[in-house]
């Protein structure tokens, strides 16, 4: 949306969040983050008993997200943490040009960690080391504040956002039916939340010319499914769940393998979680007091 274009979203911003100077980094209001809360919690309620909970920090390894390949695809939504290295003079010499009007972020140096841009990418290094995939497969549950650098106006496009995963490693079979599995059932959730809603095939916004060559691949062997919420009447609708199958991508680059040697598939079900919370506040008003019985009793309000 152009910065002229006045945003439908921003009647419900206001209420919602408080500015921070920056677009798409801000501050929540009691209204919102008591509803990121239940729906917390709603999908809490729905997780598998065998999975493991894992809550990552905002930050991860830089090594790692590189050898995930992250910079092949997506290297113009990474942000990497800077910061003053050196000895004490130095620092304190870069430190006051600051203060002299000068500009001090010239002696930032990449320190050895990355703002995670997605919730799951840690977990595939992390078990890594525990040996042998089970035959039936592991499942995680995980989460993070995430960071793409993509600043707009638009409230549900955030520099800061909160991802929640569902995380699937195993044979492929077992991949591919837990994704379907979870599409089915996130059209159930958002019926339970009175969204509207629709599925579609979907591909990642991989950077450049070469990037539109590996969507349209994407696209062709079905790699990503997204749950589209239009927010109002005629809105182009936001994606605010994704079914992703990486194949054997993570596996070949961790290593992860079952017992007999066959390098473990992996897949993961995400929701955007500030997506969803900003959907339920443009479909249902700005009063959950007053929204539909059914939409209460799932989110306990
Ligand atoms: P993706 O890895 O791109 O499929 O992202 C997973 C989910 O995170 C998406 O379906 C969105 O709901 C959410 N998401 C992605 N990018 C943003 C953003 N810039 N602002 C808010 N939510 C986002
Ligand atoms: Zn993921």
């Amino acid at each position: 949306m152009s910065s002229e274009a006045p945003d439908p979203l921003q009647h419900i911003g206001a209420a919602l969040f408080r500015p921070l100077g920056v677009d798409g980094v801000y501050a929540r209001t009691a209204l919102y983050e008591d509803l990121v809360e239940r729906l917390t919690a709603f999908i809490s309620r729905q997780r598998d008993r065998s999975a493991e909970i894992l809550r990552f920090p905002p930050l991860m390894s830089r090594e790692q997200l590189e050898k995930s390949g992250y910079l092949k695809s997506f290297p113009n939504l990474l942000g990497c943490v800077c910061a003053l290295h050196g000895t004490e003079a130095e620092i304190r010499a870069a430190a006051e040009r600051y203060e002299e009007g000068g500009d001090w972020t010239r002696a930032l140096a990449p320190a050895d960690l990355v703002l995670s841009p997605a919730a799951c990418y840690p977990v595939y290094p992390l078990i890594a080391p525990r040996g042998a995939v089970p035959s039936a497969g592991l499942l995680f549950d995980v989460a993070a504040d995430c960071f793409r650098r993509e600043p707009s106006r638009s409230l549900d496009r955030l520099q800061s956002f909160r991802m929640r995963e569902f995380v699937r490693i195993g044979p492929p079979e077992e991949i591919l039916a837990f994704r379907q599995h979870w599409m089915e059932r996130a059209q159930r959730l958002a019926a339970q939340l009175a969204l509207p809603c629709r599925l579609d095939a979907a591909s990642d916004p991989f950077f450049g010319r070469v990037g539109q060559v590996m969507a349209v691949s994407q696209l062709q062997q079905s790699l990503k499914f997204e749950l589209l919420i239009p927010y109002y009447a005629g809105a182009k609708p936001t994606a605010c769940m994704s079914f992703n199958y990486h194949r054997d991508q993570f596996g070949v680059i961790w290593g992860l393998k079952d017992e007999a040697g066959a390098t473990a598939h992996t897949g993961c079900v995400a929701f955007g979680m500030d997506r969803l919370a900003i959907a339920l506040f443009c479909v249902h008003g700005l009063e959950p007091a007053r929204w539909p019985g059914s939409v209460r009793a799932a989110l306990a309000l």
